[in-house]
């Protein structure tokens, strides 16, 4: 079958795979403090329903997976999933993102399954800090899962940071200085307009070159890497010095829209052809009414035909999605 292109011939290849809206911190810039209505049971696809979406989407040029959420870990069986997921023919690199609260329980058992690849969202090694931001106290947790994925051997752990102006700006030296000491690449992603409350705006976003100009003084120069796949969302770096690496995922700043090759699945079973979209493609139903794979390829490949230049966030015409980042799976 033809690969998934899109009117500006982007070829998306990477998909992303909400496994549950649930999660058991709350994150300010995700999700509100209170009241959340998670989707109910019923309507979130099982593990048969996600392996067949996936074997369609496989035909149609998928080859790399990122499973997230809400808190993947939550949900219940994950390292069964991450083992089928991990069978299908043509998936060639499965990558999963955690807060981190449960990945001491279940570092060994996601490794045992196959899987090699995480990020952990850390935004600050600073106790206090934590608990403003995630309103929970469990940052040691959260160290102690990393320290049991590296024991365990991942190959792969970097640390997510989400970068919010006159908050983080005291965590991004000592970060970077602690992914230099454990081999972890750090990843700080600038604040972006998906918060359930709507508190976003331009000026509570620390910005790629400000933490660029703090990482140089406060530990010295940085090159970018050359040979990077031109398609990630980051911004790699590495500094002089050898020892370490840090990315920047800077959607406001410098949006990277006109490479993206990321398509998504919520756990309910909606495929977004763009974090940001507006719409979405009901697949639950498609996958629940007896429609046949073709039908199911056909609706991801009309969804993909009309997806949209990139977001608009810089400009009056950005509407936030219909929903926040736990719903959507970031
Ligand atoms: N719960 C897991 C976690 O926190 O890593 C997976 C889901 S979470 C929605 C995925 C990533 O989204 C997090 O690692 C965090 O860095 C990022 N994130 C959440 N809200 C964000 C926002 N408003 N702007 C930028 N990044 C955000
Ligand atoms: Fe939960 Fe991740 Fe959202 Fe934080 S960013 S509230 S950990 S889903």
């Amino acid at each position: 079958m033809k690969p998934l292109i899109d009117t500006f011939d982007r070829v998306h290849d990477n998909l992303r795979i909400s496994v549950t809206d649930r999660c058991n911190i709350r994150c300010f810039y995700c999700m509100p403090e209170e009241g959340v209505k998670f989707q109910p049971r019923e309507e979130i696809l099982n593990f048969e329903e996600i392996e067949r979406f996936v074997r369609i989407a496989v035909t149609l040029g998928v080859r790399k997976l990122r499973l997230t959420g809400g808190e993947p870990l939550l949900r219940k069986g994950l390292a069964k999933l991450v083992q089928r997921l991990g069978a299908i023919e043509g998936i060639q690199d499965m990558a999963l993102t955690t807060n981190g609260v449960l990945l001491a329980e279940q570092a060994q058992t996601l490794y045992d399954a196959g899987l090699r690849r995480l990020n952990v969202h850390l935004d600050t090694l600073d106790r206090e800090r934590f608990q403003l931001i995630t309103r929970r106290d469990d940052f040691d947790r959260v160290m102690r899962g990393i320290d049991e994925a590296q024991r365990v051997g991942f190959t792969t752990v970097k640390i997510n940071a989400v970068a919010v102006k006159n908050l983080v700006e005291p965590d991004i030296v000592p970060l970077a200085r602690f992914g230099r000491e454990r081999g972890i690449e750090i990843r700080y992603i600038e604040f972006m307009p998906l918060d359930a409350q709507g508190i976003w705006d331009h000026g509570k976003v620390l910005l790629t070159d400000e933490m660029l100009g703090m990482l140089t003084r406060e530990i010295g120069p940085l090159n970018v890497i050359q040979d990077q796949d031109p398609r990630a969302p980051a911004t790699e770096f590495e500094f002089a010095d050898g020892k370490g690496r840090v990315g920047f995922i800077a959607s406001v700043s410098k949006p990277f829209c006109l490479n993206c090759n990321r398509i998504r699945l919520t756990a309910d079973g909606h495929f977004r052809y763009c974090l940001f979209a507006v719409e979405e493609t009901d697949i639950r139903t498609l996958l629940r009414d007896g429609s046949p794979d073709e039908a199911i390829a056909e609706a991801v490949r009309a969804s993909v035909k009309s997806k949209w230049i990139g977001h608009q966030i810089n400009t009056a015409k950005f509407v936030p999605p219909p929903r926040p980042m736990y719903s959507i799976g970031g």
